[in-house]
């Protein structure tokens, strides 16, 4: 009941068009969740990261959850994630990637996850790093038997975090 009366003065908002959320929705709404721009990399390992990454690294795989485009859906969550500390977002978005990780062949005798640290000044003055919580969900819900491993940064092209 507490809850239902916070609602009422503070209604939960999707996160990408920031609509009223119905009852049943978390974090985003169905509409957006269905419009999600999924790269399906995890499916294709000839795809545009590994490109990326191929003769820089040592790589035998490499994947992108959700397709980025500027004032698109997803840069609102991740600036919503980011900037305004809706880090509930992170875990959300996580959970979502494990299971699709977790179908992959390509992805599925992963062991350990391990999220890019932040640069220490970014660190206190965000407060959190934006990518631990997707790391830990993608290991909680990939129902393998990854952990989370926190490692230096390395440098890697066109960091943005
Ligand atoms: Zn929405």
């Amino acid at each position: 009941m507490f809850h239902d009366l916070l609602d009422l003065f503070y209604p939960k908002i999707c996160n990408c068009c920031s609509r009223e959320l119905s009852g049943k929705e978390k974090i985003i709404c169905t509409t957006c969740l269905h419009k999600l721009p999924l790269t399906d990399f995890h499916l294709n390992n000839e795809n545009a990261v590994k490109k990326v990454f191929s003769g820089r690294l040592d790589i035998e795989n490499a994947a992108a959850f959700l397709y980025f485009r500027k004032k698109g859906m997803v840069q609102e969550l991740i600036h919503n994630l980011k900037y305004r500390g809706h880090r509930e977002i992170g875990q959300y978005l996580g959970n979502r990637y494990g299971e699709l990780l977790a179908g992959s062949s390509q992805f599925n005798f992963i062991e350990t996850v391990i999220p890019v640290p932040l640069h220490p000044k970014k660190l206190k003055f965000r407060g959190f790093n934006q990518v631990e919580g997707f790391g830990k969900a993608i290991a909680k819900n990939s129902k393998l038997s990854m952990k989370i491993s926190f490692g230096k940064k390395i440098n890697h092209p066109k960091s943005n975090s």
